[in-house]
């Protein structure tokens, strides 16, 4: 099966740097298996420390876990997972410009990749205050 592609370009969950991204675990509600759902906006409590990841067995997490993956959501949700990934320091600026780049495709110009970069990163700075009032 071919590998799908995330919002960074990469296999799996890979950043740009090689590390993992883990954004999607801090940024949406998800389902959990015998608990209460995990909030928005909230790093999940199975995720493990120094950016390891989730610890969860693969075969005992949701279904939604095991199921969701960035290479299939829309436009807007791909900017917020940028956005979540700028707020939580997980890449540079330079690289979440190239993610909205790809996501935007080659037809457009520098200005309007600017203006939606703009967006970004007011986006992440209000993820930003939002995260880090539930840790
Ligand atoms: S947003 Fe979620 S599915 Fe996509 S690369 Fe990051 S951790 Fe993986
Ligand atoms: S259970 Fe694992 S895969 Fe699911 S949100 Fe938590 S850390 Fe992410």
């Amino acid at each position: 099966m071919k590998e799908r592609k995330n919002v960074w370009g990469n296999a799996g969950c890979e950043l740009p740097d090689g590390k993992l991204c883990n954004v999607c675990c801090v940024l949406a509600e998800v389902e959990l298996v015998g608990e209460s759902p995990k909030p928005a906006f909230s790093p999940c409590q199975y995720l493990g420390e120094n950016g390891e990841g989730c610890v969860i067995h693969k075969g005992l997490r949701s279904k939604m876990c095991s199921d969701w993956h960035c290479s299939s959501v829309g436009t807007n949700f791909s900017r917020e997972i940028i956005s979540g990934a700028l707020a939580l320091g997980s890449v540079t600026d330079d690289e979440a410009r190239n993610a909205l780049e790809n996501l935007m495709g080659d037809m457009e110009s520098s200005s309007l990749v600017e203006e939606k970069m703009a967006g970004i990163k007011a986006e992440a700075s209000r993820l930003f205050n939002r995260i880090n009032k539930t840790i």
